[in-house]
């Protein structure tokens, strides 16, 4: 049994039921898990490791809800610099389709070290290109070495080019393929229990890139063996005029039709969804992952977030892949989510209203998104708040630095508003990810080499 000790933080913010925000706060943590929340005053005074974060500021870690890790090694690509979504992926895919196993698991620990400094501690995956022998497991090794939870999407893509997709054919694969390894990684990989630190999720990669048939497999698989399922979904007009066409179904019509619509689904984007679609997916259960960079960088326009809060959807953030972002950044995202949020609000009028009661998204409702919303979307319940019996996994920041200068007001509203550029300890399950502002599981100056030469080989023979 190990324990640590976190004490005499300047204000912990449990995100709790009560959202508690607690001044001269500490944690107790005993393998993994908090045993105690509270004032320090309160908690036990011995422990293995003791962590004293007078000045700082102790948030619960950062969920992303969705990310596209290999694209670390394609951010910025001058072709792609200024497309939209379906020209964009065209640029793209060949590139892609040079990838070894190694450039998989190189740019994974890059993708989770940049979210780790920016106080990320769970994220997910969408992993749905397979070159040259690469594979699911050199993620989720990556993810185990560097010590972040990890949701890893088995993605997929089964309809190309020629049977009327997006994607060139040479990156497509049978259904038969990619169901029986979808098996072999959920026997494999996953963990349902409290605390788990991989699991696997089932996700054909968009409309427009799978097959009906290999949805509804795959559906069939998730459920028999209860495990998530997520895919790209309303993102652009484009998806929604292919779904039109192809399938005589707006893109939220067709899900619902093979029966990808309720609770056990998370959705990337949902930009292009109306009332009806956002009722349909509170009351199914149904998530989505809110990527307001990429949807802002590939001009996708902007999703309905304040609509689908209001109307009960868990709703979590997403940096989505660092080629459409292009980066990592997840508190940045947040800060994000919450202006576009507040663009949207201007366009539709906010700027002229009357009405005092009106109000723009706070600082503290992104920061619901980054946590509760995305361990809501996630399907767990042991993360998302520091409270008794779950994870520890948290994040601190200190206060006296330049981010937060002439911010000390209020604190916790600043980390958002501010963005904080690096966090100062990054922990998951009670161990360090980064410390100090340096990242322990991992020699960053290597990686960015080994990362760089990677990156440079794929764009070389272009
Ligand atoms: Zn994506």
């Amino acid at each position: 049994m190990t324990t640590l000790l976190v004490r005499n933080a300047k204000i912990l913010v449990t995100m709790d039921g009560h959202r508690r925000e607690i001044e001269g706060g500490g944690l107790f943590i005993r393998d993994g898990f908090i045993e105690h929340v509270g004032f320090t005053s309160d908690l036990p005074t011995r422990a293995d490791e003791v962590l004293d974060l007078k000045g700082h500021i102790v948030l619960p870690g950062l969920i992303n809800t969705h990310h596209h890790f290999y694209q670390t090694l394609t951010r910025a690509v001058p072709a792609g610099q200024d497309a939209n979504l379906f020209n964009w992926l065209n640029t793209h895919y060949p590139i892609w389709a040079r990838m070894l196993p190694e450039d998989i698991y190189i740019s994974t620990q890059t993708a989770l070290a940049e979210l780790a400094l920016s106080g990320c501690t769970t994220a997910s995956d969408h992993l749905y290109l397979f070159p040259n022998g690469s594979k699911l497991d050199d993620e989720i090794a990556a993810a185990i070495e560097i010590g972040m939870r990890m949701h890893a999407s088995r993605g997929s893509m089964s309809l190309g080019e020629s049977q009327g997709g997006l994607p060139p054919d040479s990156v497509v694969d049978t259904e038969e393929q990619i169901l029986k390894d979808s098996q072999r990684l959920i026997e494999q990989y996953h963990d349902p229990n409290p605390g788990s630190m991989t699991q696997i999720v089932l996700a054909p990669c968009s409309p427009f890139s799978v097959t009906t048939e290999l949805m509804k497999q795959s559906a069939i698989l998730a459920r028999e063996y209860g495990v998530q399922l997520h895919t790209h979904l309303a993102e652009t007009e484009d998806e929604e005029q292919f779904c039109l066409e192809m399938f005589g179904h707006r893109p939220v019509g067709y899900m619902q039709e093979i029966g990808w619509v309720d609770d056990d689904v998370w959705f990337a984007h949902s930009v292009y969804v109306n009332q009806e679609e956002i009722n349909l997916y509170a009351q199914t259960g149904c998530g989505v992952a809110h990527c307001p960079s990429s949807n802002m960088r590939l001009a996708s326009g902007i999703a309905p977030i304040k609509e689908l809060i209001a109307a009960g959807v868990k709703v979590g953030l997403g940096v989505d892949g660092s080629a459409s972002n292009d980066g990592s950044h997840l508190l940045g995202e947040a800060r994000q989510a919450m202006l576009l949020a507040r663009v949207k609000e201007g366009i539709t009028g906010f700027s002229k209203s009357n009405d005092r009661t009106r109000k723009l998204m706070t600082a503290r409702e992104s920061l619901n998104l980054a946590t509760r919303g995305g361990a809501a979307v996630l399907g767990r319940s042991d993360i998302g708040s520091l409270e008794v019996g779950k994870c520890a996994d948290f994040f601190a920041i200190r206060l006296n630095s330049i981010d937060y200068a002439g911010a000390l007001h209020d604190p916790v509203a600043a980390t958002i508003f501010t963005q904080p550029v690096k966090v100062d300890y990054t922990v998951v399950g009670g161990k360090f990810i980064v410390k100090e502002r340096q990242l322990v599981t991992v020699d960053e100056g290597k990686l960015i080499e080994k990362h760089n030469k990677a990156a440079k080989r794929l764009l070389s023979t272009l």
